[in-house]
């Protein structure tokens, strides 16, 4: 294992002094302008801003999906900026699962398959991937619409099958950019809620960028950004162990989603 790959920290995700700019023609558009923030382990975190606040540049950043400009970017205990192209998606692959306002499925491939994407990449057999396929599409409740295409679906359905391409390789990190922008409230809900059980019974970390203050309601903290720094909800409020405690249900952690 080479040095960038050892872990140092507690924090699932800590930034500091992160910056990014965009090249557009000859000028550069700084877009990140000094970063700092902190997420726990298992904390849930609504990401809100004004359009064009660098919400989506900070997600991508936090996924591995892009490098920064500057700073530091320290997730699971890993410094991402010091990791190779090569390196950085081997990590992403194991740690992160991303889900966009879109959903971004493949309309010719069922839900089975949509979810069995991202194990394609891995070593796993082929049994091994079916048996996380469907833990995955249990853990949203859409088991009996595995054979179904996303055109068969609706909108809340098809955001599920995303959120369980998300959890098929049992990430620790989930990343959602604004999941619920295309639903109506009461399934957009729905989703919301498969996300709050997702962090205390599976104890996954979840940033979540969204406009919607309602949506933010089911998160523990609010970061806002507004024109590439963060303006407030920086640092956690409480150890996120302590509020795991606290939330942790007794029953085994079985997830079921109505709909
Ligand atoms: P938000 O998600 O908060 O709406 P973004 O992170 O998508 O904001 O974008 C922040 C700014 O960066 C915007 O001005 C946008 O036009 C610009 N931007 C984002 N991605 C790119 C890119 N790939 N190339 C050039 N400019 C970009
Ligand atoms: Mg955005």
């Amino acid at each position: 294992m080479s040095d960038t790959l050892r872990s140092v920290g507690e924090a699932m995700i800590s930034l500091r002094g992160v910056t990014k700019a965009y090249r557009r023609g000859r000028d550069t558009v700084p877009v990140l302008k000094g970063v700092d923030l902190v997420v726990q382990r298992g904390e849930f975190v609504a990401l809100m801003g004004p359009s064009g606040s660098g919400k989506t540049t900070l997600l991508n950043l936090m996924g591995g999906l892009d490098g920064p400009g500057a700073g530091e970017l320290v997730v699971s205990g890993l410094h991402l900026e010091r990791l190779s192209p090569a390196e950085l998606s081997r990590w992403r692959a194991a740690h992160v699962g991303f889900v966009f306002q879109a959903y971004n499925l493949l309309e010719s491939a069922t839900a089975w398959r949509n979810v069995e994407l991202p194990l394609l990449l891995t070593r796993l057999s082929a049994r091994e991937r079916a048996r996380h396929v469907e833990t995955a599409l249990g853990l949203v409740g859409l088991q009996e619409r595995a054979r179904h295409r996303p055109l068969e679906l609706s909108g809340g359905q098809q955001q599920r099958v995303a959120i369980a391409r998300a959890l098929v390789a049992d990430a620790p990190l989930l990343l959602c950019d604004e999941p619920t922008g295309d639903l109506d409230r009461e399934t957009g809900d729905q989703v919301l809620s498969l996300l709050q059980q997702l962090q205390r019974e599976q104890g996954k970390t979840i940033v979540m960028v969204t406009h919607d203050p309602l949506a933010a309601a089911f998160a523990d903290r609010t970061v806002r950004l507004d024109k590439g720094v963060i303006v407030s909800g920086a640092e956690p409020t409480a150890p996120a162990t302590l509020r795991m405690a606290a939330s942790r249900p007794v029953s085994a952690p079985r997830l079921a989603v109505g709909g």
